[in-house]
């Protein structure tokens, strides 16, 4: 039997179940770490939805301009050069993970925002005006603009979705991803892999298709591996594997310090703190990788980049690829583990399908190609085919798709803290979700009242090198000789890949015991870490509907302003065809009018200003009724100068 250590340090947190309801519209969403994307089962196709800019992605970007409402998506990238410090992009590298992490301080001096610790540790991100965000409300502002592009989809709030996250995820950023869902007022009913979402989206148009498939999706953050058997509708993971730091904004870091690197030579000057010339470089730098997918070199050109200086040089293909061969082959070890942990050899795998826009470079598919040994299947779209699986989940969910049954796996082992900072894994990585597994401990000292459970996710044999992941405790323990205790440990991953942890005194006390027959058990939602409390996701979720009602109400009153604005538009044209037949000072007061309107209609729709809807339409039947008079007049003259 294994020991607890006898240390007491905090109490876990109670949190109840969430009951699943059968419920229709529910909406698959991609929240990736550049570009976010929606879709939804209508009939028998999935659907990607449009955002208002015609998208069928949206960057998952947010920016804070001192409006309280941020801007989200394409508007918020556009404004990324004039207001870099304020613009959060690639924050789900950050969630669910601490400031002191090796991954968040190499980040540090590479994005043009501040990145801060929480109190708890966790790392943030903070505006200009020093307002602090946790990477969860920047996502929940994310899902937030996902949903509206339902909402406005299907005239309806929606309410259910669901998200997908990197397969490499642990609890904890699992967690903060379902908090953003909370946030954006979604309800998250299930958190899915990103590599099976796509394996769902291929295996549902080729059922004639079975067999082995390898997902290989990198993606701007994330890389991730995943081997499926797919088997008449039922998706089985077999294996996964991956990095949660590995992605598209690595190979921009890259090209980045490559371009700043080179002016320091040229010029001697050190650009790398003007966070404005990093934001334009950056996006050059972007531009410049894509653009080397498709052509043989690329030209980067940035004008005045400082003061009369610019930044002129071509780029190659083949130096991209050396210049980056060092982040590709990260993807390697990964595979190969992926490909034995499953219990196959390269050549059990029927297909290869690649996901996430970092696989549209060619040097990536030939690493994949010489990987596999085989051609990599290009039909499914890397950008789309995350959030369509999502959607098929969502149908499978509320019932609409009923052949297809999704078994995914835990990506890492999870386990607890055991006597002398021993890592003791309970549930191995790769195993089928949703599980439940016990095991008995005792106490590891004579007369110890109570056990600290603490709770790790790695693969490491000491838990000082997995990551903590929440700790509770479980106390009155009767004073007895170590070792003599029952304390069963009931460990439980759900569909989400959430974990539920029980801890439950066994002892069996003699009747006349006061302990005899009482229960003493204590059960927690591994959530403790991940930097919100509920109090603080109760907040922003009343702020979020606060923000709507308001919303709401400027999108009423920016409807009233139009009307106002048609009626001007007619009232000027009047002007225009019957001026010379009105009276001066007719038009004079009608001008005025008019002057007044426009200055309100400008105020609501530039500005926000409200200005009262009932004074406006009072306005506007008084220009109409003075307009109206006037052409009265016009006609009577018209008539009167046919009559002579
Ligand atoms: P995702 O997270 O799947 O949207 O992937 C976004 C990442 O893919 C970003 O880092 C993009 O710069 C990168 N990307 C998109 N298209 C291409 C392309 N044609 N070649 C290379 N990288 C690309």
């Amino acid at each position: 039997m294994k020991m607890f250590s006898a240390a007491m340090k905090n109490y876990g947190k109670l949190v109840s179940r969430t009951h699943r309801r059968l419920v229709h519209n529910v909406i698959g969403i991609d929240l990736g770490t550049t570009n976010s994307a929606v879709a939804v089962l209508e009939g028998s196709e999935v659907k990607i939805l449009e955002n208002e800019e015609g998208g069928r992605t949206t960057p998952s970007v947010v920016a804070f301009n001192g409006d309280d409402k941020p801007l989200v998506g394409l508007p918020a990238k556009r404004q990324a050069i004039i207001n870099p410090q304020n613009t959060f992009f690639a924050t789900k590298r950050l969630i669910g993970r601490k400031y002191t992490d090796t991954e968040v301080q190499n980040d540090l001096s590479n994005v043009p925002f501040k990145i801060i610790p929480n109190e708890n540790g966790d790392a943030w991100v903070s505006t200009t005006d020093n307002k602090k965000f946790s990477p969860s409300h920047i996502s929940g502002n994310i899902l937030s603009k996902m949903k509206e592009i339902a909402d406005s989809y299907f005239h309806d709030p929606v309410k259910h979705a669901v998200v997908t996250v990197p397969a490499y995820f642990n609890d904890s950023q699992r967690q903060a991803t379902k908090a953003a869902g909370k946030i954006a007022g979604l309800d998250v009913l299930r958190v899915i892999n990103e590599p099976t979402a796509a394996a769902l989206a291929y295996g549902i148009d080729k059922k004639q298709k079975d067999g082995i498939v390898a997902v290989f999706d990198l993606g701007g953050g994330t890389f991730d591996i995943s081997i499926l058997d797919i088997e008449d509708g039922v998706f089985e993971v077999r294996a996964t594997n991956g990095n949660t730091h590995l992605g598209g904004e690595d190979f921009d870091i890259l090209l980045l310090n490559y371009i700043l690197d080179g002016f320091k030579a040229q010029y001697g000057i050190d650009i790398s703190t003007d966070r404005l010339a990093v934001q334009r470089i950056r996006e050059a730098a972007e531009k410049c990788k894509i653009e080397l997918s498709h052509v043989k070199q690329s030209e980067i050109s940035i004008p005045f980049i400082k003061e009369d200086k610019h930044i002129n040089f071509t780029l190659t293909e083949d130096e991209l690829d050396n210049m980056s061969l060092h982040l590709i082959n990260k993807t390697i070890d990964p595979v190969k583990k992926c490909i034995r942990d499953a219990g196959l050899k390269v050549k059990d795998i029927d297909e290869v399908i690649l996901v996430g826009g970092m696989t549209r470079m060619p040097k990536i598919r030939k690493v994949v190609e010489d990987l596999f040994k085989k051609t990599p299947n290009t039909q499914v779209n890397p950008d789309e085919a995350v959030a369509m699986g999502a959607a098929i989940q969502g149908a499978v969910l509320s019932g609409q798709i009923k052949d297809v049954v999704l078994l995914d796996v835990t990506p890492l082992s999870l386990g607890i803290e055991t006597y002398g900072g021993i890592f003791s894994p309970l549930i191995p990585r790769n195993t089928a979700i949703p599980v439940k597994k016990e095991q008995e401990f005792s106490t590891a000292v004579d007369g110890q009242t109570g056990v600290e459970i603490r709770v790790f996710q790695g693969e490491r044999s000491l838990v000082k090198d997995n990551k903590l992941i929440g700790h509770f405790l479980l106390k009155d323990i009767p004073v007895s000789p170590k070792g003599v205790p029952q304390i069963g440990v009931e460990f439980e991953i759900d569909a989400d890949g959430i974990i539920h942890v029980a801890a439950t005194d066994k002892t069996k006390y003699p009747e006349d015991s006061p302990h005899y027959g009482k229960e003493n058990k204590v059960s927690i939602t591994v959530a403790g870490e991940i930097g919100l409390s509920e109090e603080e996701i109760e907040r922003l979720i009343r702020e979020s509907k606060e923000n709507a009602k308001r919303d709401q109400e400027l999108k009423q009153h920016i409807e009233n302003a139009t009307r106002a604005d048609i009626v001007c538009a007619d009232t000027d044209n009047v002007i225009s065809q019957f001026g010379k037949l009105m009276e001066e000072q007719e038009i004079q007061i009608i001008q005025e009018k008019l002057k007044s309107l426009r200055n309100k209609i400008n105020d609501i729709r530039d500005r926000g200003i409200i200005h009262d809807p009932q004074g406006i339409r009072d306005e506007v039947d008084e220009m109409q009724k003075i307009c109206m008079g006037a052409i009265q007049k016009v006609a009577v003259k018209q008539q009167q100068l046919k009559g002579k």
